[in-house]
């Protein structure tokens, strides 16, 4: 990797600002001085240091974030706020974006990387990666509504959906349900329950995969996730 884009990456300012760097004589690369942003260096063996201290390389970013209501999950908006806004610059350097969406007022557990191979695996049809929600849902949710659940239920467009797993949690006139789908269309929560004539009114994401929202983070904020997390992802 040249010189210059690990500097870049690693917080040290633009590339323009990053060549003003290099000419001040402040970086090394194993004890010799480098003046040419275009050298390139081996991230796995060469030590670069910038006045001194020790620049560290990593490729990949993976965070867990607990998306608030009103944002985004895109990368840009022209009107609102997106979830790659929350981030601190320091991680926006690494270009992540959401692996897949949650509607603007859904809250929960978002993984926000920069691991395109992960974020492919994740959101692969064939892969059928279990995604479990929270809601709370206008109405009585009855042992029928877990059977048509069971069985797969036709949202408007007339989909059949593969077979989810209905939980009540609590029923009566606000119903409080987890819901458990292998599949990731459209609003789907919301329809499945629109099949059955009910409305959602709060969806909160809590798992992906092994992956479990950490309740210890507030909403709108993130952290990354811990090796182990990592591991069981992959
Ligand atoms: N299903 C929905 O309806 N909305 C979401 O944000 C996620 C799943």
């Amino acid at each position: 990797m040249r010189i210059d884009k690990l500097l870049a990456n690693r917080g040290y300012g633009s590339r323009k600002e990053v060549k003003s760097l290099l000419k001040t004589g402040a970086v090394k690369v194993n004890d010799k001085t480098i003046k040419d942003g275009k050298l390139h260096i081996n991230i796995e063996e060469d030590v670069v240091t910038v006045y001194g201290e020790e620049v560290h390389y990593q490729e990949f970013i993976y965070l867990m974030m607990n998306k608030p209501p009103g944002v985004i999950s895109a990368t840009e908006d022209n009107m609102h706020e997106t979830v790659v806004d929350l981030l601190e610059q320091e991680d926006r350097l690494y270009e992540p974006f959401p692996v897949g969406r949650l509607d603007i007022d859904t809250v929960g557990l978002l993984l926000i990387t920069n691991d395109g191979k992960l974020s492919h695996q994740l959101l692969s049809p064939k892969k059928h990666v279990p995604k479990t929600y929270f809601a709370k849902v206008d109405g009585e949710v009855t042992n029928e509504d877990v059977k048509q659940f069971a069985q797969g239920v036709t949202l408007d467009d007339g989909y059949e959906t593969k077979p989810g797993e209905l939980i009540i949690l609590k029923s009566g006139s606000t119903s409080e349900i987890e819901l458990t789908i292998s599949e990731g269309k459209f609003h789907q929560v919301k329809r499945m329950f629109k099949a059955v004539g009910k409305q959602v009114t709060f969806l909160q994401r809590i798992s992906m995969g092994s992956l479990v929202l950490d309740e210890t983070l507030e909403l709108g904020e993130y952290r990354e996730l811990t090796e182990e997390e990592l591991e069981k992802l992959k």
